[in-house]
């Protein structure tokens, strides 16, 4: 996990599977990559309309920021070689966070149900952002 000071935790379930079994190496560096690449982008992303950030901590924002990093995942499933097993846990994971936006319409009306797609918009609404606390009032809705 990520934390809003930029520091990221590797932990126990980067190496062994729930059931005990080991994960390949590739399942560590698709995991690395989520946190790293996906999560540290959204916290140090300038948006070009009023230069926040784009991380959340709760809500639809959180949803989305997930399913950025696991649509990242699956697209590069082969280049980190990760197992097919491990690819529709990847999926699996993305599916249930795409269930949880289905009542936001901002949201889903930027980005696909298709796991992995691209040309998605994961950019989420500025009362989202972890640097606000909580959400203000007109983007309760969304967040
Ligand atoms: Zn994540």
């Amino acid at each position: 996990m990520t934390s809003a000071n930029g520091e990221t935790l590797i932990g126990r379930a980067a190496f062994i599977d729930d059931d005990g079994s080991p994960h390949t190496p590739g399942w560590l560096a698709s995991t690395i990559a989520h946190e790293r690449n996906i999560h540290i982008g959204q916290l140090y992303a300038v948006n070009p309309v009023d230069s926040g950030n784009n991380w959340a901590n709760k809500g639809g924002g959180y949803h989305v920021n997930e399913i950025q990093a696991y649509d990242f995942e699956i697209r590069n499933a082969s280049r980190f070689g990760i197992s097919e097993t491990e690819l529709q846990t990847v999926i699996g994971r993305r599916n249930a966070a795409y269930d949880l936006i289905a009542i936001y319409p901002f949201y889903t009306a930027r980005i696909s149900s298709t796991a992995g797609s691209t040309g998605n918009n994961y950019w989420i609404l500025p009362g989202c952002r972890r640097d606000r606390g909580t959400c203000i009032r007109r983007y309760r809705h969304a967040c």
